[in-house]
């Protein structure tokens, strides 16, 4: 005799299920960008690694490079990967922003890439606010500097903007923008 058992799907977890994370290219607000690379293992708190992210990224492949007086680039390598080149005489708190940068580029202004000049200077430039460098600016910021950590860093650094900076791993240019944008008043 055969006995009957109970027919059960396998659990392979206790969530009860395999989970499947989408291309890295196809997540473009910078929350859901933090919850991919999270699930990775990437360090986003108390500041965020991008640089880690970047690594993790099988699209993306980073270089060092001097750039002269341009903060960085990113170029289409193949079909679906691309080369973000950083200045390496810069401090990695202002790589950190440029490498946002350009990642946002990467998410959100693929198919504009090809025609993107190899070099540019990020941050201290104006232009239209609908422009696509301000757009990549601020999907930077906000990836870099989620509201809650800023926040964060505030109390611990008792409103001091070199404190944040450290805190965040990030210029005071790149936190002075994103106070403007949250609010916070310079003194
Ligand atoms: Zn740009």
């Amino acid at each position: 005799m055969i006995s009957k058992s109970p027919m059960r799907p396998k659990k392979s977890n206790s969530d009860g299920g395999e989970q499947i994370l989408p291309p890295p290219g196809l997540l473009d607000s910078p929350e859901d960008v933090l919850l991919y690379y999270q699930k990775l293992g990437v360090s986003v708190d108390p500041s965020v690694d991008i640089v880690a992210m970047i690594d993790k990224n099988e699209e993306l492949d980073l270089v060092y490079v001097d750039l002269g007086s341009k903060d960085a680039y990113i170029k289409k390598i193949d079909n679906g990967r691309f080369e973000i080149g950083v200045n390496k005489r810069h401090h990695p708190n202002r790589q950190k922003f440029s490498l946002a940068h350009e990642y946002a580029h990467y998410v959100k202004h693929r198919n504009q890439i090809e025609e993107m000049p190899i070099g540019e200077q990020i941050l201290n430039r104006d232009g239209d606010r609908n422009s696509i460098e301000s757009q990549a600016n601020r999907f930077a910021s906000e990836l870099l500097m989620p509201e809650k950590l800023v926040a964060n860093a505030f109390r611990e650094a008792a409103g001091n903007l070199k404190g944040m900076a450290n805190i965040l791993g990030v210029s005071k240019e790149a936190l002075s923008y994103r106070l403007e944008n949250l609010g916070y008043r310079m003194k």
